[in-house]
């Protein structure tokens, strides 16, 4: 694998375990973050110690012209090869009944306007049509976009349904220009997304519950991540694979 991969939200969970498997694998890895630079360069960091290439580029998602010069920045780095649309948020949990107009703004915003500038801008730069060499794009959706999230976050379940929605539409879109789109729904995986919803210990807690008996890890989904984005998926476009041990 070479080129460069872009990774929203690539500094901490699934995006940090997706960017140390990726540059292990030999891509020059953009990892992208919004407040975290600490974060973001010990991931740099870390990879450069393993002997890869990374850089840290700080830019929210749900702003266009941070996601402009996220993919100039990828530019100077060298040619791009993928997208692993990963930058998520979730919020507390609620009834859709209590939610602001705010919160559910902002969950669209980042999950669902983000993914899709992302993906503009690296169909741009990938679609033999423009004169790229191809690549992939993997989008990160969630098993709550098919379970639903009833009584805890509709709203970001309904993004992540849009994720699917996106995987599948984009997919055939370019397909005859080089480019793979395919999607990867975690089910309850151990990182801090669950502290950010105000409950830290969902995922430990709701583990014993799981048809496998445990959460997930951040690199069980990244191996999938990468398989997607490898050649060894060369036939695998506007799908997307549960990585949530059976829930
Ligand atoms: P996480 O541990 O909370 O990490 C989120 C990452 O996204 C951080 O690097 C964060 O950077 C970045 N980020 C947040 N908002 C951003 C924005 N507006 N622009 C750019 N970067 C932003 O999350 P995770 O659990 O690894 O989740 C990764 C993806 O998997 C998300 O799409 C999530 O919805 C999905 N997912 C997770 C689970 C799970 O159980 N963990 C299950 C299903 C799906 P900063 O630190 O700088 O904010």
């Amino acid at each position: 694998m070479d080129g460069v991969l872009v990774i929203t939200g690539g500094s901490r969970g699934i995006g940090r375990a997706t960017a140390l498997k990726a540059a292990a694998a030999g891509y020059r890895v953009v990892v992208n973050y919004t407040s975290d630079a600490a974060a973001a360069d010990a991931v740099v960091s870390a990879i450069a110690q393993a002997g890869g290439t990374a850089m840290a580029v700080q830019g929210d998602v749900a702003n266009e012209a941070d996601v402009i010069r996220l993919f100039a920045e990828a530019d100077a780095f060298g040619p791009l090869s993928g997208l692993v649309n990963n930058a998520g948020v979730i919020d507390r949990a609620m009834s859709l009944v209590d939610m602001s107009a705010e919160r559910i703004t902002r969950l669209m915003m980042v999950n669902v306007v983000g993914s899709l500038i992302a993906a503009r801008e690296a169909v741009r730069r990938l679609s033999t049509q423009f004169g790229g060499k191809g690549g992939v794009i993997v989008n990160l959706s969630s098993r709550a976009a098919e379970l639903g999230g009833a009584k805890q976050y509709v709203d970001y379940a309904a993004t992540k349904g849009a994720i699917d929605s996106l995987t599948r539409g984009l997919a055939l879109e370019v397909a005859d220009q080089g480019i793979r789109v395919a999607g990867v729904r975690p089910g309850i995986i151990e990182t801090d997304i669950h502290a950010s919803a105000g409950d830290p210990g969902r995922a430990a807690r709701m583990g014993s519950t799981l048809p496998m008996g445990r959460a997930g890890s951040a690199d069980e989904v990244a191996d999938a991540i990468l398989w997607l984005l490898s050649d060894k998926a060369s036939y695998v476009t506007g799908t997307t694979i549960d990585v949530s041990g059976g829930r």
